[in-house]
Protein backbone atom coordinates (compact mmCIF):
# COMPACT_ATOMS: atom_id res chain seq x y z
CA UNK A 1 0.00 0.00 0.00
CA UNK A 2 1.68 3.52 -0.93
CA UNK A 3 2.43 5.57 2.57
CA UNK A 4 0.06 8.11 3.04
CA UNK A 5 2.04 11.61 3.68
CA UNK A 6 1.51 12.65 7.55
CA UNK A 7 0.29 16.07 6.15
CA UNK A 8 -2.68 14.13 4.49
CA UNK A 9 -3.09 11.68 7.57
CA UNK A 10 -2.99 14.79 10.20
CA UNK A 11 -5.80 16.61 8.80
CA UNK A 12 -8.78 17.44 10.80
CA UNK A 13 -11.66 15.31 10.93
CA UNK A 14 -13.28 17.69 12.77
CA UNK A 15 -13.55 21.44 13.91
CA UNK A 16 -12.25 20.42 17.41
CA UNK A 17 -9.18 18.98 15.65
CA UNK A 18 -8.09 21.91 14.04
CA UNK A 19 -4.72 22.40 15.26
CA UNK A 20 -3.77 25.90 17.03
CA UNK A 21 -6.90 27.85 15.23
CA UNK A 22 -9.18 27.46 18.31
CA UNK A 23 -10.73 30.97 17.56
CA UNK A 24 -11.87 30.13 14.19
CA UNK A 25 -12.97 26.59 15.49
CA UNK A 26 -15.21 27.85 18.33
CA UNK A 27 -16.39 30.61 16.00
CA UNK A 28 -17.59 28.25 13.36
CA UNK A 29 -19.28 25.94 16.10
CA UNK A 30 -21.62 28.52 16.75
CA UNK A 31 -22.13 29.58 13.69
CA UNK A 32 -23.13 25.84 12.90
CA UNK A 33 -25.53 25.82 15.98
CA UNK A 34 -27.37 28.90 15.61
CA UNK A 35 -27.52 28.22 11.82
CA UNK A 36 -25.47 31.66 10.55
CA UNK A 37 -23.62 29.84 8.18
CA UNK A 38 -22.50 32.05 5.47
CA UNK A 39 -22.43 31.38 1.71
CA UNK A 40 -18.98 33.18 1.38
CA UNK A 41 -15.64 32.68 2.76
CA UNK A 42 -12.15 34.18 3.25
CA UNK A 43 -9.92 32.29 4.88
CA UNK A 44 -7.01 34.02 5.45
CA UNK A 45 -3.44 32.51 6.46
CA UNK A 46 0.11 31.51 6.21
CA UNK A 47 0.35 28.33 3.94
CA UNK A 48 0.53 25.25 5.92
CA UNK A 49 -1.86 26.98 8.83
CA UNK A 50 -4.97 25.16 7.95
CA UNK A 51 -7.30 27.10 5.09
CA UNK A 52 -8.12 24.20 2.86
CA UNK A 53 -8.86 21.86 5.98
CA UNK A 54 -11.12 24.07 7.24
CA UNK A 55 -12.87 24.89 3.93
CA UNK A 56 -13.36 21.18 3.45
CA UNK A 57 -14.51 20.63 6.96
CA UNK A 58 -17.03 23.03 6.21
CA UNK A 59 -18.31 22.10 2.88
CA UNK A 60 -18.77 18.89 4.81
CA UNK A 61 -20.41 20.24 7.60
CA UNK A 62 -22.86 22.20 5.09
CA UNK A 63 -24.53 18.74 4.05
CA UNK A 64 -24.18 16.64 7.15
CA UNK A 65 -27.22 15.18 7.91
CA UNK A 66 -26.56 15.86 11.41
CA UNK A 67 -25.91 19.35 11.14
CA UNK A 68 -29.12 20.11 8.58
CA UNK A 69 -31.55 18.10 10.97
CA UNK A 70 -30.60 21.05 13.29
CA UNK A 71 -28.73 19.62 16.58
CA UNK A 72 -27.21 21.34 18.81
CA UNK A 73 -23.74 19.73 18.20
CA UNK A 74 -20.39 20.25 19.78
CA UNK A 75 -17.06 20.91 17.69
CA UNK A 76 -15.97 17.27 17.56
CA UNK A 77 -19.27 16.58 16.01
CA UNK A 78 -18.70 19.11 13.09
CA UNK A 79 -19.43 17.24 10.85
CA UNK A 80 -20.49 13.85 11.88
CA UNK A 81 -18.39 11.46 9.43
CA UNK A 82 -21.10 8.99 9.65
CA UNK A 83 -23.90 9.87 7.64
CA UNK A 84 -24.33 9.21 4.28
CA UNK A 85 -23.36 12.60 3.09
CA UNK A 86 -20.17 12.63 5.06
CA UNK A 87 -19.40 9.60 3.46
CA UNK A 88 -19.67 9.76 -0.11
CA UNK A 89 -18.43 13.62 0.08
CA UNK A 90 -15.45 13.23 -1.23
CA UNK A 91 -16.54 12.13 -4.27
CA UNK A 92 -19.16 14.23 -5.03
CA UNK A 93 -19.87 16.23 -8.14
CA UNK A 94 -20.98 18.77 -6.24
CA UNK A 95 -17.77 19.44 -3.64
CA UNK A 96 -15.50 21.25 -6.80
CA UNK A 97 -11.92 22.39 -5.47
CA UNK A 98 -9.14 24.12 -7.38
CA UNK A 99 -6.10 25.80 -7.05
CA UNK A 100 -5.91 29.55 -8.58
CA UNK A 101 -2.26 29.09 -9.12
CA UNK A 102 -2.68 26.46 -11.62
CA UNK A 103 -6.15 27.33 -12.89
CA UNK A 104 -5.75 31.11 -14.17
CA UNK A 105 -6.95 31.53 -17.36
CA UNK A 106 -10.59 33.24 -17.41
CA UNK A 107 -11.73 30.23 -19.62
CA UNK A 108 -11.27 27.93 -16.74
CA UNK A 109 -12.51 29.67 -13.97
CA UNK A 110 -15.79 30.41 -16.18
CA UNK A 111 -16.05 26.78 -17.05
CA UNK A 112 -15.61 25.78 -13.13
CA UNK A 113 -17.76 28.79 -11.83
CA UNK A 114 -20.65 28.36 -14.37
CA UNK A 115 -21.84 25.03 -12.90
CA UNK A 116 -22.88 27.46 -10.01
CA UNK A 117 -25.70 27.88 -11.81
CA UNK A 118 -26.74 24.84 -12.00
CA UNK A 119 -28.92 23.09 -8.90
CA UNK A 120 -26.51 20.61 -7.12
CA UNK A 121 -26.92 16.73 -8.31
CA UNK A 122 -26.47 14.92 -5.03
CA UNK A 123 -25.82 17.07 -2.01
CA UNK A 124 -27.84 19.77 -0.65
CA UNK A 125 -25.06 22.24 -0.98
CA UNK A 126 -22.57 22.71 -3.56
CA UNK A 127 -19.21 23.92 -2.83
CA UNK A 128 -16.59 25.87 -4.22
CA UNK A 129 -13.08 25.57 -2.51
CA UNK A 130 -10.54 28.06 -4.61
CA UNK A 131 -6.82 27.96 -3.11
CA UNK A 132 -4.81 31.16 -3.85
CA UNK A 133 -7.20 33.25 -4.44
CA UNK A 134 -5.12 36.45 -5.60
CA UNK A 135 -3.87 34.56 -8.54
CA UNK A 136 -6.75 34.58 -10.56
CA UNK A 137 -6.88 37.53 -13.47
CA UNK A 138 -9.63 40.16 -12.67
CA UNK A 139 -12.07 38.85 -14.80
CA UNK A 140 -11.88 35.70 -12.70
CA UNK A 141 -12.15 37.57 -9.56
CA UNK A 142 -15.37 39.43 -11.21
CA UNK A 143 -17.04 36.27 -12.18
CA UNK A 144 -16.72 35.37 -8.42
CA UNK A 145 -17.82 38.73 -7.48
CA UNK A 146 -20.96 38.62 -9.63
CA UNK A 147 -21.60 34.75 -7.77
CA UNK A 148 -21.18 36.50 -4.12
CA UNK A 149 -23.12 39.21 -4.29
CA UNK A 150 -26.15 37.73 -6.14
CA UNK A 151 -25.72 34.20 -5.00
CA UNK A 152 -27.65 31.67 -6.52
CA UNK A 153 -29.34 29.06 -3.98
CA UNK A 154 -27.61 26.45 -2.51
CA UNK A 155 -24.38 27.55 -3.53
CA UNK A 156 -21.52 28.45 -0.83
CA UNK A 157 -18.07 29.64 -1.82
CA UNK A 158 -14.10 29.28 0.06
CA UNK A 159 -11.71 31.45 -1.03
CA UNK A 160 -8.50 31.40 0.32
CA UNK A 161 -5.70 33.07 0.21
CA UNK A 162 -2.01 33.69 1.50
CA UNK A 163 -1.92 37.41 0.57
CA UNK A 164 -4.93 39.28 2.00
CA UNK A 165 -3.25 42.60 0.53
CA UNK A 166 -4.11 41.31 -3.50
CA UNK A 167 -7.73 40.50 -3.23
CA UNK A 168 -9.53 42.97 -3.53
CA UNK A 169 -11.47 44.89 -1.50
CA UNK A 170 -14.72 44.28 -3.28
CA UNK A 171 -14.62 40.51 -2.19
CA UNK A 172 -13.17 41.23 1.11
CA UNK A 173 -16.39 43.09 2.28
CA UNK A 174 -18.63 40.45 0.98
CA UNK A 175 -17.19 37.45 2.51
CA UNK A 176 -17.01 36.44 6.09
CA UNK A 177 -13.51 36.88 6.72
CA UNK A 178 -11.50 33.83 9.02
CA UNK A 179 -8.29 35.07 10.04
CA UNK A 180 -5.76 31.56 10.61
CA UNK A 181 -2.88 32.56 12.85
CA UNK A 182 0.57 31.47 12.85
CA UNK A 183 0.84 27.74 14.94
CA UNK A 184 2.85 28.46 18.05
CA UNK A 185 5.99 26.29 18.68
CA UNK A 186 4.00 24.78 22.09
CA UNK A 187 0.97 23.38 20.12
CA UNK A 188 3.42 22.07 17.43
CA UNK A 189 5.61 20.60 19.52
CA UNK A 190 3.26 17.70 21.59
CA UNK A 191 0.97 17.51 18.39
CA UNK A 192 4.05 15.90 16.58
CA UNK A 193 4.98 13.76 19.04
CA UNK A 194 1.56 12.27 19.15
CA UNK A 195 1.42 11.73 15.49
CA UNK A 196 5.37 10.20 15.74
CA UNK A 197 3.19 7.51 18.78
CA UNK A 198 0.55 6.59 16.07
CA UNK A 199 3.62 5.93 14.24
CA UNK A 200 5.13 3.13 16.78
CA UNK A 201 8.00 6.13 16.90
CA UNK A 202 9.44 7.85 20.23
CA UNK A 203 10.02 11.69 18.68
CA UNK A 204 12.35 13.07 21.74
CA UNK A 205 10.87 16.02 22.84
CA UNK A 206 14.19 18.18 21.84
CA UNK A 207 13.56 16.81 18.49
CA UNK A 208 10.04 17.61 18.24
CA UNK A 209 10.90 21.44 19.61
CA UNK A 210 13.38 21.23 16.59
CA UNK A 211 11.02 20.57 13.89
CA UNK A 212 8.60 22.78 15.81
CA UNK A 213 10.36 26.11 15.28
CA UNK A 214 11.61 25.20 12.05
CA UNK A 215 8.04 24.77 10.31
CA UNK A 216 7.35 28.85 11.39
CA UNK A 217 3.88 28.63 12.58
CA UNK A 218 3.25 25.98 9.66
CA UNK A 219 1.61 22.66 10.54
CA UNK A 220 2.08 21.40 6.96
CA UNK A 221 5.35 22.28 7.20
CA UNK A 222 6.19 20.60 10.80
CA UNK A 223 4.49 17.21 9.40
CA UNK A 224 6.72 17.24 5.99
CA UNK A 225 9.93 17.55 8.19
CA UNK A 226 8.56 14.80 10.32
CA UNK A 227 7.73 12.64 7.81
CA UNK A 228 11.28 13.11 6.59
CA UNK A 229 12.68 12.11 9.76
CA UNK A 230 10.40 9.56 10.27
CA UNK A 231 11.56 7.84 6.66
CA UNK A 232 15.03 7.87 7.97
CA UNK A 233 14.58 6.49 11.97
CA UNK A 234 14.05 3.37 13.46
CA UNK A 235 12.40 3.51 16.50
CA UNK A 236 13.26 6.41 17.88
CA UNK A 237 13.84 10.16 16.60
CA UNK A 238 16.32 12.47 18.30
CA UNK A 239 17.53 16.46 18.21
CA UNK A 240 20.49 14.41 16.07
CA UNK A 241 18.17 12.85 13.74
CA UNK A 242 16.73 15.72 12.96
CA UNK A 243 19.83 17.81 12.50
CA UNK A 244 21.43 15.06 10.12
CA UNK A 245 18.03 14.07 8.03
CA UNK A 246 17.34 17.77 7.51
CA UNK A 247 20.74 18.79 6.66
CA UNK A 248 21.13 21.21 9.82
CA UNK A 249 23.81 22.75 12.14
CA UNK A 250 23.09 21.79 15.76
CA UNK A 251 22.46 23.45 18.52
CA UNK A 252 25.38 22.54 20.00
CA UNK A 253 27.51 24.00 17.13
CA UNK A 254 25.65 26.94 17.46
CA UNK A 255 25.52 27.95 21.00
CA UNK A 256 29.73 27.16 21.03
CA UNK A 257 29.94 30.24 18.29
CA UNK A 258 27.73 32.33 20.47
CA UNK A 259 29.25 31.39 23.26
CA UNK A 260 32.73 32.41 21.59
CA UNK A 261 31.83 35.31 20.57
CA UNK A 262 30.31 36.24 24.21
CA UNK A 263 33.67 35.71 25.88
CA UNK A 264 36.01 37.76 23.20
CA UNK A 265 37.39 34.55 22.65
CA UNK A 266 38.59 35.01 18.59
CA UNK A 267 40.47 31.64 18.76
CA UNK A 268 37.15 29.88 20.27
CA UNK A 269 35.10 32.07 17.22
CA UNK A 270 37.71 30.72 14.73
CA UNK A 271 37.33 27.17 15.94
CA UNK A 272 33.75 27.23 16.36
CA UNK A 273 32.67 28.33 12.97
CA UNK A 274 34.93 26.27 11.33
CA UNK A 275 33.45 23.32 13.11
CA UNK A 276 30.25 24.38 11.78
CA UNK A 277 31.36 24.80 8.47
CA UNK A 278 32.36 20.84 8.40
CA UNK A 279 28.81 20.25 8.48
CA UNK A 280 28.89 20.97 4.92
CA UNK A 281 26.35 23.67 5.19
CA UNK A 282 26.81 26.86 3.09
CA UNK A 283 27.67 29.66 5.27
CA UNK A 284 24.82 31.38 4.72
CA UNK A 285 22.28 28.28 6.28
CA UNK A 286 24.58 28.89 9.02
CA UNK A 287 23.94 32.41 9.55
CA UNK A 288 20.60 31.60 9.55
CA UNK A 289 20.25 29.20 11.64
CA UNK A 290 22.61 31.48 14.41
CA UNK A 291 20.04 33.98 14.01
CA UNK A 292 17.08 31.59 14.53
CA UNK A 293 19.33 30.28 17.81
CA UNK A 294 19.84 33.43 18.85
CA UNK A 295 16.12 34.69 18.70
CA UNK A 296 15.49 31.46 20.71
CA UNK A 297 18.00 32.46 23.47
CA UNK A 298 16.43 35.86 23.39
CA UNK A 299 12.84 34.38 23.73
CA UNK A 300 13.86 31.89 26.68
CA UNK A 301 16.07 34.67 28.32
CA UNK A 302 18.65 32.12 28.45
CA UNK A 303 21.86 34.24 29.10
CA UNK A 304 23.27 37.43 27.80
CA UNK A 305 21.62 40.90 27.70
CA UNK A 306 19.09 41.62 25.05
CA UNK A 307 20.89 44.53 23.67
CA UNK A 308 23.76 42.63 23.05
CA UNK A 309 21.80 39.74 21.47
CA UNK A 310 20.16 42.20 18.97
CA UNK A 311 23.51 43.82 17.87
CA UNK A 312 24.62 40.02 17.70
CA UNK A 313 21.29 39.30 15.31
CA UNK A 314 21.49 42.24 13.18
CA UNK A 315 25.54 41.93 12.70
CA UNK A 316 24.44 38.59 11.21
CA UNK A 317 21.39 39.92 9.12
CA UNK A 318 23.53 42.31 7.46
CA UNK A 319 26.16 39.81 6.98
CA UNK A 320 23.95 37.47 4.92
CA UNK A 321 22.84 40.41 2.88
CA UNK A 322 26.57 41.28 2.15
CA UNK A 323 26.98 36.94 1.79
CA UNK A 324 24.12 36.67 -0.97
CA UNK A 325 26.20 37.14 -3.86
CA UNK A 326 29.44 37.47 -2.50
CA UNK A 327 32.28 34.92 -3.60
CA UNK A 328 33.79 34.68 0.02
CA UNK A 329 30.43 34.37 1.45
CA UNK A 330 32.80 32.06 4.67
CA UNK A 331 34.82 34.91 5.25
CA UNK A 332 32.22 37.75 5.47
CA UNK A 333 30.95 35.40 8.36
CA UNK A 334 33.50 34.95 9.79
CA UNK A 335 34.88 38.60 10.24
CA UNK A 336 31.06 39.14 11.45
CA UNK A 337 31.64 36.74 14.04
CA UNK A 338 35.72 37.89 14.97
CA UNK A 339 33.95 41.62 14.88
CA UNK A 340 31.32 40.85 17.52
CA UNK A 341 33.78 38.90 19.48
CA UNK A 342 36.24 42.26 19.92
CA UNK A 343 34.30 44.76 18.82
CA UNK A 344 36.86 47.54 20.36
CA UNK A 345 39.68 45.89 17.83
CA UNK A 346 38.52 46.90 14.56
CA UNK A 347 39.27 50.65 15.82
CA UNK A 348 42.32 50.20 17.10
CA UNK A 349 43.21 48.16 13.60
CA UNK A 350 41.83 50.89 11.26
CA UNK A 351 43.38 53.76 13.01
CA UNK A 352 45.72 56.29 11.40
CA UNK A 353 49.29 56.19 12.20
CA UNK A 354 49.73 58.05 15.21
CA UNK A 355 52.87 59.08 16.79
CA UNK A 356 54.41 56.05 18.31
CA UNK A 357 54.52 54.57 14.56
CA UNK A 358 56.71 56.97 12.90
CA UNK A 359 57.25 54.60 9.68
CA UNK A 360 54.00 55.42 8.90
CA UNK A 361 52.97 59.01 10.02
CA UNK A 362 56.09 60.30 7.79
CA UNK A 363 54.20 59.30 4.69
CA UNK A 364 51.31 61.75 6.14
CA UNK A 365 50.69 65.74 5.76
CA UNK A 366 48.32 67.68 7.41
CA UNK A 367 44.96 65.95 6.32
CA UNK A 368 45.88 63.29 8.44
CA UNK A 369 42.85 63.69 11.03
CA UNK A 370 40.32 63.87 8.26
CA UNK A 371 41.88 60.55 6.85
CA UNK A 372 41.68 59.53 10.63
CA UNK A 373 37.56 60.85 10.72
CA UNK A 374 37.15 59.09 7.51
CA UNK A 375 37.90 55.79 7.83
CA UNK A 376 36.39 55.98 10.92
CA UNK A 377 32.71 56.59 9.06
CA UNK A 378 33.24 53.91 7.04
CA UNK A 379 32.40 50.22 7.47
CA UNK A 380 34.10 48.32 9.40
CA UNK A 381 34.63 45.62 5.70
CA UNK A 382 36.03 48.90 4.20
CA UNK A 383 37.76 50.04 6.81
CA UNK A 384 39.43 46.25 7.03
CA UNK A 385 40.52 47.02 3.67
CA UNK A 386 42.60 50.24 4.63
CA UNK A 387 44.68 47.99 6.91
CA UNK A 388 48.65 48.67 6.25
CA UNK A 389 47.96 51.41 3.36
CA UNK A 390 49.69 54.34 3.22
CA UNK A 391 47.96 57.65 2.42
CA UNK A 392 49.62 60.41 0.00
CA UNK A 393 48.32 63.66 -0.72
CA UNK A 394 49.20 64.34 -4.11
CA UNK A 395 47.32 67.33 -5.02
CA UNK A 396 44.76 69.54 -3.45
CA UNK A 397 42.24 67.48 -5.22
CA UNK A 398 43.81 63.91 -5.55
CA UNK A 399 44.60 61.84 -2.84
CA UNK A 400 46.75 58.78 -3.01
CA UNK A 401 46.16 55.03 -1.52
CA UNK A 402 49.02 52.80 -1.68
CA UNK A 403 48.21 49.15 -0.78
CA UNK A 404 51.09 46.56 0.21
CA UNK A 405 48.74 43.99 -1.24
CA UNK A 406 46.84 43.65 -4.74
CA UNK A 407 44.18 41.93 -3.26
CA UNK A 408 43.23 44.82 -0.86
CA UNK A 409 44.01 47.05 -3.68
CA UNK A 410 41.44 45.53 -5.57
CA UNK A 411 39.06 44.71 -3.12
CA UNK A 412 38.98 48.30 -2.23
CA UNK A 413 38.27 49.65 -5.68
CA UNK A 414 35.40 46.97 -6.40
CA UNK A 415 33.43 47.50 -3.01
CA UNK A 416 34.89 50.99 -0.94
CA UNK A 417 36.25 53.42 -2.83
CA UNK A 418 33.05 55.48 -3.99
CA UNK A 419 31.78 55.32 -0.43
CA UNK A 420 35.45 56.81 0.31
CA UNK A 421 35.37 59.35 -2.44
CA UNK A 422 31.90 60.42 -0.90
CA UNK A 423 32.60 60.64 2.57
CA UNK A 424 36.08 62.65 1.25
CA UNK A 425 33.89 64.87 -0.68
CA UNK A 426 31.58 65.40 2.09
CA UNK A 427 34.63 66.61 4.56
CA UNK A 428 36.14 68.80 1.74
CA UNK A 429 33.18 70.09 0.24
CA UNK A 430 34.52 68.63 -3.10
CA UNK A 431 35.10 66.15 -5.28
CA UNK A 432 38.52 64.15 -4.26
CA UNK A 433 39.48 61.52 -6.23
CA UNK A 434 41.21 58.66 -4.71
CA UNK A 435 43.98 57.35 -6.64
CA UNK A 436 45.22 53.90 -6.23
CA UNK A 437 48.39 52.10 -5.82
CA UNK A 438 50.13 48.87 -4.53
CA UNK A 439 53.43 48.77 -3.72
CA UNK A 440 54.34 45.14 -2.19
CA UNK A 441 58.13 46.54 -2.16
CA UNK A 442 57.75 49.09 0.12
CA UNK A 443 59.30 49.06 3.68
CA UNK A 444 56.68 47.12 6.03
CA UNK A 445 55.72 49.50 8.54
CA UNK A 446 57.16 47.79 11.93
CA UNK A 447 53.72 46.82 13.70
CA UNK A 448 54.27 47.93 17.48
CA UNK A 449 51.01 46.73 19.06
CA UNK A 450 50.30 49.22 21.89
CA UNK A 451 48.18 46.50 23.31
CA UNK A 452 47.48 42.56 22.80
CA UNK A 453 44.49 43.38 21.05
CA UNK A 454 45.43 45.27 17.95
CA UNK A 455 48.19 42.35 18.15
CA UNK A 456 45.63 39.76 17.82
CA UNK A 457 43.56 41.75 15.43
CA UNK A 458 46.33 41.95 13.12
CA UNK A 459 47.04 37.94 13.03
CA UNK A 460 43.49 37.94 12.33
CA UNK A 461 43.72 39.97 9.59
CA UNK A 462 46.64 38.99 8.13
CA UNK A 463 44.48 35.06 8.29
CA UNK A 464 41.80 36.98 6.64
CA UNK A 465 42.99 38.02 3.93
CA UNK A 466 45.68 35.32 3.23
CA UNK A 467 48.10 38.19 2.62
CA UNK A 468 51.37 39.52 4.65
CA UNK A 469 50.35 42.75 3.17
CA UNK A 470 48.31 43.63 6.74
CA UNK A 471 50.09 46.60 8.66
CA UNK A 472 49.31 48.85 11.36
CA UNK A 473 48.01 52.19 10.12
ZN1 LIG B 1 -22.52 13.96 8.69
Amino acid sequence: MAYEALYTRGRPKNLAQLIGQEHISNALTRAVNSKRLSHAYLLVGTRGTGKTSTARLLAKAMNCEKVLAGQSLSANEIPCNECTSCKTIDYSPDNIEFDAASNRSVDDVTRLLSGAYLAPIQSHVKTFIIDEIHMLSNEAINSILKLIEEPPPNVAFFLATTEINKVPMTIRSRCQVLNFRLIPQETISPYLIAMANKLSVELENDAAKKIARLAEGSMRDALTYLDQCYAMADKKITLADVNETLGLVSDSDLDEIISAVQSHSRAEVGRAINHAFRSGLSSISIAEALITRLRDIEFENLRGNISDLDNFVDAVRKAILEMQGSGVPDIILEMTLMKLAAPKIISVAVAPPVEETPTVSANLNEDKNIFHDIVKELPNSTAMMLAGVVFEKISDDVVKIIFHGASNEKSFVKRGKAEFEKLFAQKFGRPIEIETAVDSDSPKPKVEARNEQSKNFLDTAQKVFESDSVKKI
